[in-house]
């Protein structure tokens, strides 16, 4: 079986996440199982005002919003019950031990895999798992064959995967809810009513 790990902050979750796994699901690799992994963030360390952010909690559950539409995905709390900063490593080590007959997958965008060989172990994610990159943007896509070689060469196995970009991220979000402006093509319908009803992201301090 393959298991395919895709984390992130989340902050909020938006369609450019669900068109990366959608796309993940639909690609060669078609794992059995995606475990979408908020990662636990502390705002008092982050610097960052609790006001313009979302809490652990309602990440947890914008992230099952957004992906309860989608074949074999599961939310994972694993990171945020943990309480403290979790190195990607880890979390693949913990999943090796939960599944240990699966192959693992890591998904990650464009951004990501070009950071990824500076990671906290990046030597052991290499090993531990076949990365699977989606494209952020139109100019990210020609991008990724570079970025690919630098994990290729360090041992590593890419798939890089085809998907029609979808150029967001939660940044830009959370700016155009601070400036009220419409976010419905972005987030999911769903997620965009929980934001509204727990007023979060009001506050211009990002
Ligand atoms: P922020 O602006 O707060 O950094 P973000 O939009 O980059 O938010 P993250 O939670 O940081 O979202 O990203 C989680 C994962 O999703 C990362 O691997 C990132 O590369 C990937 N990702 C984020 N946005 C997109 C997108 N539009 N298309 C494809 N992958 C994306
Ligand atoms: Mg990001």
């Amino acid at each position: 079986m393959i298991t395919a790990l895709f984390g992130g902050t989340f902050d909020p979750v938006h369609l450019g996440h669900t068109n990366a796994v959608r796309s993940l699901l639909e690609s060669e690799i078609s794992p059995h199982r995606v475990i979408i992994m908020p990662a636990f963030v502390n705002p008092f360390k982050a610097g960052i005002n609790t006001e313009s952010r979302a809490d652990c909690g309602q990440r947890l559950e914008m992230c099952r919003l957004a992906f309860e539409k989608l074949p074999r995905c599961q939310v994972s709390d694993y990171e945020i019950k943990k309480g403290s900063i979790s190195y990607t490593s880890d979390t693949l080590r913990h999943l090796k031990t939960t599944y240990p007959d699966d192959d693992l997958v890591l998904t990650v965008g464009s951004d990501s895999l070009a950071t990824l060989p500076t990671w906290n172990r990046a030597d052991y994610i290499i090993k531990t798992a076949r990365i699977a990159a989606v494209s952020r943007s139109e100019e990210e896509s020609h991008k990724l064959k570079d970025y690919s070689e630098a994990v290729k060469a360090m041992g590593g196995r890419v798939t890089i995967i085809k998907a029609l970009p979808f150029d967001i991220s939660s940044t830009e979000i959370r700016e155009k809810i601070v400036n009220n402006q419409d976010i419905s093509c972005y987030v999911d319908e769903n997620v965009v009513q929980y934001i509204v009803s727990e007023s979060i992201y009001k506050s211009g301090d990002k």
